[in-house]
């Protein structure tokens, strides 16, 4: 590690500064793939940055009672890196941080992590083609390369509601439960019924004394059908890797069909929604509630959720079900509008992320200083979802229009991770300093994608989702099958991206030239 030296108010610091090819910020699935990806090729001069202590993004940050994922998890795992032992249907949040923190391991990816140190600017010095990377911990990062994996769901989104700040007992988001928080005898307030709460609600009903959980629009949910994988399977799967994969095959092509709903033909969803109202007429008794959880809006539109356990967790005794809208918190509980009070112990935010000024959580800073936040000021868009013009050699994991409303994550990432790094290899292995994807191409691109995207359920189904911002831009979803989007990143296609050639050695020379600290130093605030 260099030590550089930065003048200020004409006192001397010493501020670290560390070089690298590649700079990956994320350590979760979008970073891990990216940082094995560059192994993989022999490409050993990358660091990834993490703001916490450990790695895992998402599954890290949400231990709440009952966090698991929605895809199974032989799906919901790296194609290169499968796990015969999976012991559930939908593995719970510790088995998928295990497997995360397992793949780490085994692909000897710790030395390339830099824990603590939290992205809080990134700028792009045009004279010597490097990225200028500040963290909050007061160190330096320069690469060729950057690539934010920051994830779209990592800012809790905590509501503006009066009086919260008066409220007595503890309070958190669900992506911040509190460790060894006790429900033992407490009246718990759920406020939300996404995709988070409606795992809450039944792991704590049974210990809490009571639940009330708050909701301003239900959601569409259907059968999880979730099960153990026995031994017998799982020593199977070890013994036989065929059949693994082939069961993976399944799961993928079981998943991905629905796409054809919820994107090419949203009047099917209709007719599927039919199986989600039958759920909820077998699982619900009470044909009140039945009516107060069912949707008024489209199947598709948000998020379809999975559970078996939630309508019966709404029926316990212990657990009341409020839809008149919250007016204020206060000191013993929550107000609704209808000037009820409800008094509780604690409350718990299950209300979802910051998606939209949020995207990338720190300023970005491209070429003529374009700052990126000003430049997706109507909406975040980037050439498959991975690369905005104006901001050479900068790349994105699950950036704008790559989340997937019918499939894994872990296909679009592992995707992005493959074209990003032939992106790299490339600029590595000729004369040129930068790539940087030709303005024409992206606006041609984003024309196209939200043109398809105005045509599905999404857009059509009647709902407000985060899926879209305050516009009814949908700037989060891929609307096509997840193989298309694997053939459309298989190879760069160069002619859309302007190049700049090095005029090699002398840029090399310069750059020597300059004093480390100039090159530290962010010329834009
Ligand atoms: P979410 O789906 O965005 O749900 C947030 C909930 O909070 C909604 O019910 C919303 O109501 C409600 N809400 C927001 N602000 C409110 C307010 N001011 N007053 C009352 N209610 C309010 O958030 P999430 O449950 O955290 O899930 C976010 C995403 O994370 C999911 O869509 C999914 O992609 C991912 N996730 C995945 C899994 C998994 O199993 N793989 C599990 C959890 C989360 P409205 O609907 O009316 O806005």
């Amino acid at each position: 590690m260099k030590m550089s030296t930065v003048n200020e108010s004409k006192k001397t610091h010493r501020i670290p500064l560390e070089e690298t090819d590649v700079l990956i910020v994320g350590s979760g699935f979008g970073g891990i793939a990216m940082g094995i990806r560059l192994k993989e090729i022999g490409h050993d001069s990358f660091i990834i940055l993490e703001k916490e202590s450990s790695v895992g993004g998402t599954w890290r940050d949400n231990i709440y009672p009952g966090a698991a994922c929605d895809v199974p998890s032989h799906l919901y795992s790296f194609s290169f890196a499968p796990k015969y032992d999976w012991s559930r249907k939908y593995a719970p949040q510790s088995e998928i941080l295990d497997y995360m923190i397992s793949v780490v391991k085994k692909y000897q990816l710790e030395g390339s992590i830099r824990y603590r140190q939290e992205v809080v600017r990134a700028e792009f010095d045009e004279a010597s083609g490097r990225w200028v990377v500040l963290t909050r911990q007061g160190k330096t990062f320069r690469s060729r390369f950057l690539i934010n994996a920051t994830g779209g769901l990592s800012i809790p989104a905590l509501p503006e509601i009066s009086g919260l700040n008066n409220f007595r007992g503890p309070f958190f988001h669900s992506a911040r439960w509190k460790k060894g928080f006790s429900l033992k005898g407490k009246r718990i307030a759920v406020i939300g019924t996404g995709a988070s709460a409606i795992q809450i609600v039944p792991a704590i009903a049974p210990d809490a004394k009571s639940v009330l959980l708050f909701q301003r629009t239900p959601p569409w949910i259907i059968s999880r059908d979730d099960k153990p994988i026995g031994e017998m399977t799982q020593s199977l799967f070890k013994a036989i890797p065929l059949l693994r994969w082939l069961y993976r095959k399944f799961i993928y092509i079981s998943l991905e069909w629905r796409v054809i709903g919820l994107s090419i033909f949203p009047s099917l969803m209709k007719s599927y929604q039919k199986v989600a109202v039958n759920f909820i007429r077998e699982s619900v008794d009470d044909i009140s509630l039945q009516k107060i959880v069912t949707p008024n809006y489209t199947i598709g539109c948000k998020r379809i959720l999975l559970s078996n356990d939630y309508y019966p967790s709404l029926q316990r005794k212990n657990v009341s079900l409020i839809t008149d809208s919250i007016s204020k918190i206060q000191g013993n509980g929550i107000r609704t509008r209808d000037n009820r009070l409800y008094p509780v112990d604690a409350i718990v935010f299950a209300t979802g992320f910051q998606v939209f000024d949020s995207v990338i959580p720190y300023p970005v800073y491209g070429l003529n200083g374009k700052n990126l936040r000003d430049v997706w000021k109507e909406g975040a868009e980037a050439y498959l979802g991975t690369a905005v013009s104006g901001f050479p050699n900068y790349f994105m994991v699950v950036g704008p229009n790559t989340g997937l409303g019918h499939n894994s994550m872990i296909l679009m990432i592992e995707s992005q991770a493959r074209y990003i790094q032939k992106c790299i290899s490339h600029v590595l292995s000729k004369d040129i300093v930068s790539v940087d994807v030709k303005k024409v191409v992206q606006e041609k691109y984003n024309r196209r994608l939200q043109k398809r995207l105005r045509r599905t359920i999404w857009t059509l189904g009647g709902c407000k989702s985060w899926y879209k911002n305050a516009d009814g831009k949908n700037t989060t979803l891929w609307p096509g099958f997840t193989f298309s989007f694997r053939l459309m990143t298989l190879y760069p296609k160069w002619k859309n991206f302007e190049i700049k050639k090095s005029n090699s050695k002398k840029q090399d020379k310069e750059l020597k030239r300059i004093p480390a600290s100039e090159n530290a130093q962010p010329a834009h605030r």
